[in-house]
């Protein structure tokens, strides 16, 4: 009964876990985190790693064989390294990544190499610091500059920067950030904001991908990338000449629903199969009762079979989502 494959009733294979292991950050994005103070998990409610590894494990058996280990900031949680270690010794697992906002990354990434992660994205809305200081509240710039810098050195490949545009908050910098493909080997993804969570951005601040694209094209024309196993939904382009890409992920413009091959464990151990629906299979509760790998095997079954074929987030829908990114995991 464990062998079989998480395919959807609309034939999409979920073989990818994004894992968020904290819902704590020690920055405070405008776009993800409120500002004022708000309700943490009490740590009773967040996921214990043994918990984590176990659903992992049996995610695997199921067909898992891609995780991503995310947050809130995945790099503040006491003995993340030993639990990356311990992701990496499960076997059928082929690929393990890692999402940081990079404030810790300069001082751990010998350790993040060494515990088996083979890709790391890193969030970097601007280049400048004072800007960067009015997105996260945080004056830690040049920390997380050095952070990448160390990162390309030891050669992770692709290193993804992942920037989120907003209309009169760093937009002013998107050609600045482009250009950084033709000085390094980065990946620069542009992300459309998502309205999610408590604190939402106003839409005359949101700025979607074809309007991203007009304003990077001073610096040449986006040449397409053919598409490789570990594609996420981002268009994929080079500028001629270029080290690095550049990417659209565009949940908003150009829904990549029908390819969407992912499932998310929250920090409170929820299940859930759609990033935009607040549906979810309550794994916490199951393991915490004294549940059977089968029971476990079961929610992941329904958490497949309720994915829905689609989000109905548009421009013109109002945002339904009310938990935070930060516990689901973005
Ligand atoms: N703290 C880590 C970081 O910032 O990379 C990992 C967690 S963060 C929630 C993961 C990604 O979600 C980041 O790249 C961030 O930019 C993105 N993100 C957060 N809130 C978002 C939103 N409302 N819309 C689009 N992307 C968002
Ligand atoms: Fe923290 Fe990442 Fe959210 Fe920024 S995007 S507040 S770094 S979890």
């Amino acid at each position: 009964m464990l062998s079989k494959p998480l395919i959807d009733r609309y034939n999409r294979n979920l073989n990818y876990l994004r894992i968020s292991i904290t819902d704590r950050c020690n920055l405070k994005c405008i776009y993800c985190m409120p500002r004022k103070l708000i309700p943490m998990l009490p740590h009773k409610d967040i996921l214990r790693y043994e918990e984590i590894l176990r659903i992992v494990k049996i995610g695997v058996r199921l067909g898992i064989s891609k995780v991503r280990v995310t947050g809130g900031e995945p790099l503040i949680r006491k003995g993340v390294f030993g639990f990356l270690e311990q992701l990496s010794i499960i076997d059928g697992l082929s690929d393990i990544s890692l999402t940081t906002n990079g404030v810790l990354l300069k001082d751990s990434i010998n350790r993040i190499k060494s515990s088996g992660v083979n890709r790391i994205n890193i969030s970097v809305d601007t280049l400048n610091k004072e800007k960067f200081y009015k997105i996260t509240g945080y004056d830690y710039f040049d920390q997380i500059w050095e952070g990448i810098e160390q990162a390309e050195k030891m050669n992770f490949n692709p290193i993804k920067l992942n920037v989120v545009p907003l209309k009169g908050i760093n937009d002013d910098e998107l050609i600045e950030i482009a250009r950084l493909s033709f000085t390094y080997p980065f990946h620069i993804r542009f992300i459309e904001y998502m309205p999610i969570g408590a604190n939402q951005i106003n839409a005359d601040r949101h700025l979607l991908a074809p309007e991203i694209k007009k304003r990077i094209e001073p610096l040449g024309r986006l040449i397409p990338v053919v598409k490789s196993a570990h594609d996420g939904p981002a268009e994929r382009f080079k500028f001629e000449g270029a080290l690095g890409e550049i990417g659209f992920i565009q949940p908003i413009s150009r829904h990549f629903c029908h390819a969407c091959n992912r499932l998310r464990l929250s920090a409170s151990g929820q299940l859930r199969p759609c990033l935009l629906s607040e549906y979810q299979e309550d794994l916490k509760s199951l393991l915490r009762k004294g549940c059977l790998d089968n029971e476990l095997a079961t929610a992941f079954f329904e958490a497949v079979r309720k994915k829905p074929s689609e989000h109905n987030l548009s421009t013109d829908h109002p945002p339904k989502v009310l938990s935070q990114m930060c516990v689901i995991g973005g």
